[in-house]
Parts: C-alpha cells; structure tokens; sequence
C-alpha cells in the first residue's frame, strides 16, 4: 500500500508553518514532497527570498519531490462560470486558480512556473493545481509540458504510464473551529472507511497549524498512518501499481 506525503503552499509568505511541517515529517523519518508556488497572491516572488530558496534546495537534496503549485494560487483576473462555480462550491475560497482555465492558458501558467523553479535549481515532477481543482485540458497540459505526474482531489495521473490511480486525499481545513472539528471528523473517518486504500494521499497545508484542533489531528493523523504504511515516492508509482 501507497502512502504519498505532501506539503501544499511552499512559499516564502508561509515559510514559518511550512518549515514547521517538514520538522513534523522529519522527526517521523518523512521527506513530504513540496508544491510550490511560484508567486503566492502575486506578492511573494520565490525569487526575492534567497534564504527560502536555499532552504527548498536543500530539501531537494534530501530527497524531496518538488510539484509545481500554481503560478500565484489564486483567481485574479479570471472569471467563473456557473459550471466553475458549481465545481468549486465549498472547496476554496477563491483560490481555484485553475479551475477556469483552458489548455493554452494552463499550458502557459504551468510553463512559466516551471522556468522559475528550473532556475532556482530545483527538479520539479510534478504539478497539483490549487484546491485540486482543474479540467483535463491542464492535466493534458502537464503531459506535455513533460512532467511526471499530477493530481485531482480523486487520482493521481502518472503521465510516464497513462495511469490514473484512485486516491482518497487526508486533508484539514482549519478555516473556522466548525470546519476545524468537521476536517478532524472526516480524518478518523477516512481512517475507518479507507484503510486499505492501494494508494492514499495525506496534504498538509501551512493553515492546518493555525487551529490547534487541526494542528493536533495533523500530528496524530500522520502517526497513525504511518503506523501501517512507509512514505512512497511519486516517482516510484511509474514504476509498479501499488498493492
Ligand atoms: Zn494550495
């Protein structure tokens, strides 16, 4: 059984909880992967933050598959339509930068955020659009654009084979002490329904630390987790279907 870990919203506007979570998953023998976001909300160029950049590299080095995240991971300047909406209902607060895109718009974001994270040094295999929200012309994007894998809130897409494979996703949402509790419910639930998932999915986000109902549940959810299964790299999900 797969177990893939990640750390969504790498940028150096969150670097604070950011490196908070990789402590969390180093102290438990975890390299989470990190999705990066090239320019968070249009105000935080990963270029500008020397220190930050450093930092990512260095987890490279150890290891960590890096994803690219979005270019700013948020829906300025786009519009949504009914169908986007309904699509979007109760997933983001308006932060579904992909949602409404295109192939050529998507192929253009995701080629740009790739030429940022290349010449910071980093490898990237990857691309998850914010909220996993994205029609298939940006995952036929990603194909093109040569990277290895991307996801949907239900499936990872390993692109080298063509397979999709069906992955429930461990998430929180600490927006809120309702969504706090219902996001820990839905952990524990997870848990008992979805056990023997052949490949699971756990996304921690810098906010999940904002609660400490959340921040709680985030360190219990990975031991538990990690109480049956051993991380496993995306990039080994080319190689063999997990059982
Ligand atoms: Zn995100």
């Amino acid at each position: 059984m797969a177990l893939l870990i990640t750390i969504h919203d790498v940028t150096p506007a969150l670097s604070g909880r950011v490196q908070e979570l990789w402590q969390l998953c180093a102290v438990r023998g975890v390299i989470p992967g990190l999705l990066v976001v090239p320019d968070w909300h249009g105000a935080a160029p990963i270029e500008r933050d020397r220190g930050f950049a450093e930092w990512m590299r260095s987890c490279a080095e150890q290891g960590a598959e890096i994803f690219l995240h979005g270019e700013r991971h948020d829906e300025i300047g786009l519009r949504r339509t009914w169908r986007d909406e309904l699509r979007a209902i109760g997933r983001t607060n308006m932060e579904g930068e992909f949602l409404t895109l295109d192939y050529d718009a998507a192929r253009g974001r995701i080629d740009r955020g790739l030429v940022r994270l290349r010449a910071l040094g980093l490898s990237p295999i990857g691309f998850v659009p914010p909220a996993w929200l994205a029609k298939s012309a940006t995952h036929r994007a990603v194909r093109d654009a040569g990277l290895a894998v991307s996801e949907s809130d239900g499936e990872v897409l390993v692109h080298a084979t063509g397979a999709r494979l069906p992955s429930p996703v461990v998430r929180w949402s600490a927006r809120g002490t309702l969504r706090a509790y219902g996001s820990v419910m839905q952990e524990r639930l997870r848990w008992a329904l979805q056990r023997s998932a052949p490949v699971m999915r756990i996304a921690l986000h810098p906010a999940d630390l904002d609660h400490p109902v959340t921040a709680r549940s985030v360190e219990r959810g990975l031991d538990t987790w990690l109480g049956e299964r051993t991380q496993t790299q995306y990039a080994d999900l080319g190689k063999r279907i997990p059982r």
